[in-house]
């Protein structure tokens, strides 16, 4: 197919139907429930788009199908690879918007980032997605079809297996908790065991702590939750993570202590970017101690990550270490994030793919710099 025909296509896309999604397809359609199961199954299982290979669908109703549906992901627009192995996919959407995926290989696991909005809102000024401005939401097909094409390239790749995404982080473009209404499905199909069949653990949604969509989150699943905090107080928060005007730190730790409260197995991770001489001092540490000191969390100490024009630095290893071991000595269960995929630009904070931005942001972000 071509750009064209797809852009202009009235065929409903049922790459980002969960399971209840596809059996209402399947009802109007006037067929059995479960054949949305074994739609679900080829889709995501068997990484099949073409209605013609569903060979345990009637040769009617593949045809039928392919007259009013179709499955369609995000097509590769360039693809790059790191030394270290780390992999990023830009991904072009049917409206020309890019946005960008990555795929970070460990020893044990694979971890797949996948990016929620073309662009985001909330600006925090570490973050290079931030400069972009925003664009929109991604659908449910964009989301999911991020994980969809990401296990269909791994598996053609020469010494990929068929398992080597493991883990989920909602860690790319965007905030996934203002997009709530097409991460849920999309969340559905990773946990699906008709689809993904990922355990609830290994999919993490990271929020810079929009709450009332976490309480929502929380009622409606058990996913793993990561909080981007930055910043011990609300003072410098306000600066880094302009959405702490609105949702300040005490009511997003009071979030954070309850979110697992009926399983004291379980942690919220916190995220904290280190900026050399912004907050990590050993006062810093301190602070942080004290924030979480009845909140069940998990740190995870971020190396900054520069993209042009910022005014940020990277903290020294030596200081790292310093903040690290102060935590530790508040017995809080602390860990440095190796910085992966930064030499392709695929690090955290720095995906930016090609938005077209209705916020002008970009626009003020790059003549302010020069
Ligand atoms: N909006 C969500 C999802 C984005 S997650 C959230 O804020 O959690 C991306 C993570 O990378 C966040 O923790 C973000 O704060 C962090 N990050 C952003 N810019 C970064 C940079 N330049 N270097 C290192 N980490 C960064």
């Amino acid at each position: 197919m071509t750009t064209t025909e797809t852009a202009t296509t009235s065929k409903i896309n049922l790459l980002g139907h969960p399971l209840a999604a596809l059996e209402a397809f399947f009802a109007e359609l006037g067929e059995k429930p479960y054949r949305a199961q074994q739609v679900l199954k080829w889709i995501h299982h068997f990484g099949v788009s073409d209605f013609q290979l569903m060979t345990n669908l009637s040769k009617p109703l593949r045809e039928k199908l392919a007259l009013v549906a179709e499955i369609r992901a995000p097509e590769v627009a360039s693809a790059s690879q790191a030394e270290d192995g780390t992999q990023k996919w830009l991904l072009r959407l049917a409206d020309g918007n890019s946005i960008e995926t990555v795929f970070i290989p460990e020893t044990t696991r694979g971890t797949l980032c996948i990016s929620s909005q073309v662009g985001c809102v909330l600006n925090c000024d570490f973050c290079s997605t931030g400069k972009q401005g925003f664009s929109r939401n991604l659908t449910s097909a964009e989301i999911i079809g991020q994980l969809w094409f990401a296990v269909r390239e791994l598996s053609l790749e020469k010494g990929a297996h068929d398992h080597a995404i493991t883990n989920v982080v909602m860690m790319g473009m965007g905030e996934p908790l203002l997009n709530f209404d097409n991460l849920m499905p999309s969340l559905d199909i990773m946990l699906s065991d008709h689809a993904y069949g990922l355990a609830k653990r290994r999919v993490t949604v990271s929020t810079a702590g929009v709450i009332p969509v976490m309480h929502q989150l929380r009622a409606a699943t058990d996913v793993a939750l990561a909080v981007s905090l930055h910043a011990p107080n609300d003072e410098l928060r306000d600066k880094l993570v302009p959405l702490n005007k609105k949702y300040p730190l005490a009511e997003l730790m009071k979030v954070c202590r309850d979110y697992f409260k009926d399983d004291n197995r379980r942690y919220v991770t916190m995220e904290y970017v280190l900026l050399d001489g912004v907050n990590d001092s050993l006062e810093h540490a301190e602070q942080l101690a004290a924030l979480l000191k009845n909140v069940p969390a998990k740190v995870n100490l971020i190396p900054f990550n520069p993209f042009p024009f910022t005014v940020y630095k990277r903290s020294s290893p030596e200081t790292i270490d310093r903040f690290h071991a102060r935590l530790v000595a508040h017995g809080l269960n602390t860990r440095v994030r190796k910085t992966r995929g930064d030499a392709i630009d695929a690090a955290c904070g720095q995906l930016v793919g090609q938005v077209q931005d209705r916020t002008r942001r970009r626009e003020r972000y790059f003549s302010s710099s020069r």
